[in-house]
């Protein structure tokens, strides 16, 4: 009996060699310097912000190379699957304009790609072809550990302070002769598939990660599983091998949290003799909470969950924006000089990442976003609004449908305009800031005149109700309400009224804050004169009239 026999006892049917997926999955037809990447989510929960960075980099790295960016999912630990994970996953790359050139997707089995599949569930014959091989080279064995012995070797090495893991005398089977191990296979007892490391961990090897420069780390010498009993499928290191080979990935893009994983990563790949990808692991993404700075939290702060962005309703390209902005240095300064330029024409350096952490700040965010909306058309707003509140409120949405041209005037006022206003920082707020242009919202207000005696209030809007001419231009709109100011006594010289105010009933301040007041119920608003151009003689007069009427 020798390891061949033992490899063909553990897979009878995997039949084909690494060299016919080699051929099955030739070298892409690429230029010289593009850029592979994937996105390689694991369908485990929800999507945060530590996910998008990569994605977002990934992304980049591919466009402006014209290389490929493709999406894999990464579904081996069946146990950790949470339901939607995916289909999440799909609509957050479709609501940034981030399409992956190769995907494959479960629900309906939609697939793009020469490299099928893209699921790793769906590749465990692949694997299996690799680690079989690796039993029949002597470099993967098959091991009895129970769980209960683990956890005694476990509780035993942290007791002993020494390292966790199966190595050395702790790698009880890592030596069994094939006989032996045919033995308990066809005893039926269960048992996973571990790497036989030959690494020393005295020894030490140079790592270049693109981000973070050349690392040193001390070999793997841990006989890391690398195909579980449970169902065959391997775990994320050993799929990350041989997908990142035969899919011909460049660059990996990977949360920080991978870094302490590279020694194993270098030892699979040495095993095999390929050339590793090249590396970038993000920075930790941070957010200054008080005094502090710390690492952002997916269960205290909302911003950290991709819904949160939507549910807000930011523009999609202001929060990749203020994601860049936080991956690059130097991008802020590029955007100053490229104002108009897609973000994929930036060219990322992996080196202009910090490497002490990422500082993420929502008011950056805010003030992208408000930038980034002041410069959209009536209609690009009225668009955007109107698709939130199709979602998140559907009775605005029908109020909406119902006044178009009206509400495209409202967004209308001051932008388009050299210096336009900024004061909508996301759709959902809009609502917030222009209910009072709307009757169905309006009708059941009070108006607080705060301090404004209400006989007074009464007079200025009957009287202004007398003057008031919906083709006014602004000037003589303005001049009528100096000449009503004359009329009662209300100051229209403001230098002179603050030196003086005796003998004043108040100033025009007064007496537009009353108009205001009376056809907006608020204190303040965008400019008065357009507000009225926009509502219109017949919501001015009934609004006017309701209050005179009281
Ligand atoms: N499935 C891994 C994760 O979600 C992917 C890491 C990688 O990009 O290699 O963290």
């Amino acid at each position: 009996m020798n390891r061949e026999d033992l490899a063909n006892l553990i897979f009878p049917n995997i039949n084909r060699t690494i060299k016919d997926y080699e051929a099955m999955y030739p070298k892409r037809d690429l230029g010289e310097n593009a850029r592979v990447t994937r996105f390689a989510p694991s369908p485990t929960g929800f999507m945060h912000i530590g996910h998008f960075m990569p994605l977002l980099i990934d992304y980049v790295l591919a466009r402006q190379s014209n290389g490929v960016f493709y999406l894999r999912n990464e579904d081996t630990d069946t146990s950790r699957e949470v339901e939607g994970a995916i289909e999440y996953i799909r609509h957050v790359l479709e609501w940034y304009h981030l399409i992956p050139d190769e995907y494959e997707y479960k629900d309906n089995g939609e697939t793009k790609g020469n490299y099928a599949p893209y699921i790793q569930s769906e590749r465990k014959e692949i694997y299996q072809t690799f680690i079989k091989h690796l039993i029949i080279e002597g470099s993967a064995y098959p091991c009895f550990l129970t769980k209960e012995e683990m956890d005694v070797i476990r509780e035993g090495q942290a007791r002993d302070k020494r390292r966790i893991g199966i190595y050395g005398r702790y790698a009880k089977y890592r030596d069994l002769p094939v006989n032996e191990a045919m033995e308990r296979i066809k005893n039926g007892e269960i048992f996973t598939i571990r790497l036989k490391s030959k690494g020393d961990f005295s020894r030490k090897f140079k790592f270049d990660d693109l981000a973070n420069g050349e690392m040193e780390f001390p070999e793997n010498d841990l006989d890391i599983p690398i195909m579980k009993a449970k169902d065959g499928l391997p775990t994320y290191h050993f799929a990350h091998l041989v997908d990142d080979y035969l899919m011909h990935t460049t660059h990996v893009v990977r949360g920080s949290e991978w870094v302490s994983s590279i020694p194993i990563h270098y030892e699979l790949f040495k095993t095999f003799g390929y050339k590793m990808p090249k590396y970038i692991h993000i920075p930790l993404i941070l957010k200054k909470d008080g005094d502090t700075i710390r690492k952002i939290s997916k269960r205290l702060d909302p911003e950290a969950r991709m819904t949160y962005y939507e549910e807000k309703g930011y523009p999609y390209l202001a929060v990749i924006e203020a994601i860049m902005t936080i991956a690059n240095s130097n991008y802020e300064s590029w955007r100053e000089g490229h104002p108009d330029a897609h973000f994929t024409e930036f060219q990322f350096s992996p080196k202009k990442m910090s490497s002490s952490g990422a500082l993420f700040d929502l008011d950056k965010l805010d003030n992208i976003s408000k930038n980034f909306i002041s410069r959209l058309t009536k209609e690009e707003v009225y668009s955007e609004v109107l698709s939130w509140s199709k979602i998140y409120d559907l009775e605005f949405a029908d109020i909406l449908e119902k006044y178009k041209d009206y509400s495209m005037a409202i967004y209308n006022i001051e932008r388009e305009q050299k210096k336009p206003r900024k004061d909508y920082t996301y759709y959902s707020e809009i609502k917030n800031k222009t209910w009072y242009m709307y009757d169905e919202y309006f009708k059941d207000i009070e108006c607080n005149f705060l301090e404004y005696n209400l006989v007074d209030v009464k007079v200025i809007l009957s009287e202004y109700k007398e003057i008031y001419n919906d083709n006014d231009t602004n000037e003589e709109w303005f001049n009528k309400i100096k000449e009503l100011c004359n009329k009662l006594n209300y100051a229209t010289d403001m230098k002179a009224y603050k030196l003086d105010a005796s003998g004043y009933k108040g100033s025009i301040v007064d007496v537009t804050n009353i108009i205001r007041i009376a056809l907006t119920s608020l204190t303040i608003s965008p400019d008065l004169y357009s507000i009225m151009k926009i509502l219109g003689k017949e919501r001015i007069l009934k609004r006017l009239d309701k209050i005179i009427a009281k």
